[in-house]
C-alpha cells in the first residue's frame, strides 16, 4: 500500500500508541475523582495540556481540549457578541465555513495563489466586524495564509476603533488543523486570539482536539455539565487522548525541521517523476511541503482514484469531505481553476508512511493511470 493522504488522516504512531496505553489500562480513573490515583491522573492531564499549550508558546490553562477541530472551531464563534460580523476566508474548511454562514458571516476573497486577498480583507471590515477567521494551513492545497499581516491589518482596525471610543471587539481565530505537523506555531508572534488544533492530523489520536483562547475572548460554553475544561466543554477528560495528542505535538515538533526538508525532497522526486506533460500544478505558492495538489484537465479525478486503489495507491479528489458528498470543491473554485481542473484534480498529501522510493513509484503509477485514461477516452 502506498498511502498518500496523510491531510485527511494519520495513523497513530507507535510512540503516541505507547504513551496512550497505560491510560486505557492501569491508570484508567476519572480526573475528577477524590483518591490519589485519580489525582495523579488528573495531574498527568494538566502536564500533558501543558505540552500542547508549550508547542504553541502558550499556558495549559489557555488551552480547552475539545473532541476534535470541528467542535473547537465551534467553540471559537461562541465569542461572538450580539450585532457582531464574521469575516472568514471562502475557502476554510466546512467545520469553519458553515458555522460562519449560520452566523451570518461573509466572506473574503481567496487569489488565485490560494492566499488570502487582503485588500479584500482590509475593504470589508467594518465597524460591526468582531471575529475574522482564516485557516493557518488550507486542507485542500496546504497554503501556508499570512497570519501576522492579517493580525496587523487587525492592529490598525483596533486603533482606530480606541481613537474613535468604538467598544467592539475584533479578534483572529485560524484553524491550524493541518499546520502542526511542519509549522513552528506561536500564538503571540501571529498575533492570533483563538488557534484551533487538531490531534488526528499530526500522528495523534481522532477525535481529540483544542481551541487555545487568548485573555481577550469571551466564550460560552459549547455544552453545560459537570464543568470541565473552565466550564467550557464538560464532560469526563479524555484521558488517553490528551497524553496521546502531548505525545505527537512534542514529536512534531522536535522533527519540525528535518520533515520540511525531507518532504520538499520527496516533492521534488514525485514531481520529476510525473512529468510536466497532461499536468497543472495548482499550489505551487507558499504551500506546506507535504502538499502536491496536481490536476489532469479533461481526465475524471475519481475514475483515476479507482484505477489507482486498484494498485493499492491511496490519494484524494480535493477535500475528502468535500468529495464523498458529491460536490465540486469550494476552494478549488474560489482559486479560479475551470471545471475540467476541478474535477481533473488530485490532492497528494506526503507523510511519515512513506518513503522516496515510495513516492517515486507512486507518481509512475499515477502517470501510467492517466495515460492508460487518455488512451481509453481517445478510443471511446
Ligand atoms: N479543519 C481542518 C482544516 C481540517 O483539515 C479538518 C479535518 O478534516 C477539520 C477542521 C475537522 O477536524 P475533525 O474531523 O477532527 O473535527
Amino acid at each position: 500500500m502506498i498511502y498518500l493522504d496523510h491531510a485527511a488522516g494519520t495513523p497513530v504512531s507507535r510512540k503516541v500508541f505507547e504513551a496512550m496505553q497505560p491510560y486505557f489500562l492501569a491508570d484508567f480513573f476519572n480526573p475528577s475523582a477524590a483518591y490519589l490515583p485519580a489525582k495523579k491522573v488528573a495531574a498527568d492531564y494538566e502536564v500533558a495540556k501543558g505540552e500542547i499549550a508549550h508547542a504553541i508558546g502558550a499556558k495549559a490553562a489557555d488551552l480547552v481540549i475539545t473532541a476534535g477541530a470541528t467542535e473547537a472551531n465551534n467553540l471559537a464563534f461562541t465569542a461572538l457578541s450580539s450585532g457582531g460580523e464574521i469575516l472568514y476566508l471562502e475557502t476554510e474548511h466546512d467545520s469553519v465555513r458553515n458555522v460562519a454562514k449560520f452566523l451570518g458571516g461573509k466572506p473574503i476573497r481567496a487569489l488565485k495563489s490560494g492566499l488570502i486577498d487582503l485588500d479584500d480583507l482590509r475593504a470589508k471590515i467594518s465597524e460591526k466586524t468582531e471575529m475574522i477567521s482564516v485557516a493557518t494551513v488550507n486542507n485542500e492545497l496546504g497554503t501556508i495564509q499570512p497570519l501576522s499581516e492579517i493580525a496587523q491589518i487587525i492592529k490598525l482596525e483596533k486603533i482606530r476603533r480606541m481613537k474613535n471610543g468604538e467598544k467592539r471587539q475584533l479578534l483572529l481565530h485560524s484553524d491550524a488543523s493541518q499546520a502542526l505537523n511542519l509549522l513552528d506555531l506561536n500564538v503571540a508572534r501571529t498575533g492570533v486570539d483563538l488557534l484551533t488544533l487538531n490531534a488526528a492530523k499530526v500522528y495523534g489520536p481522532k477525535g481529540v482536539g483544542a481551541l487555545y483562547v487568548s485573555h481577550d475572548a469571551l466564550l460560552q460554553p459549547i455544552n453545560r455539565g459537570g464543568g470541565q475544561e473552565n466550564g467550557l466543554r464538560s464532560g469526563t477528560e479524555n484521558v488517553p487522548g490528551v497524553i496521546g495528542f502531548a505525545a505527537a505535538v512534542t514529536e512534531s515538533k522536535k522533527h519540525l525541521n528535518g520533515n520540511r526538508k525531507k518532504y520538499s525532497e520527496w516533492k521534488k522526486a514525485f514531481l520529476a517523476e510525473l512529468g510536466t506533460e497532461n499536468v497543472k500544478i495548482i499550489n505551487k505558492k507558499r504551500a506546506l511541503d507535504n502538499f502536491v495538489v496536481v490536476s489532469f484537465p479533461g481526465i475524471d479525478a475519481e475514475r483515476l482514484i479507482y484505477l489507482l486503489e486498484e494498485q493499492e495507491v491511496y490519494v484524494a479528489t480535493g477535500a475528502a469531505c468535500a468529495a464523498s458528498k458529491g460536490q465540486k470543491s469550494h476552494t478549488l473554485r474560489a482559486i479560479g481553476l475551470t471545471d475540467a481542473e476541478i474535477n481533473g484534480s488530485l490532492r497528494i498529501t506526503l507523510g511519515e508512511t512513506n518513503d522516496l522510493e515510495q513516492i517515486k513509484r507512486a507518481a509512475s503509477i499515477i502517470k501510467n493511470a492517466v495515460l492508460t485514461e487518455m488512451e481509453r477516452l481517445k478510443n471511446a
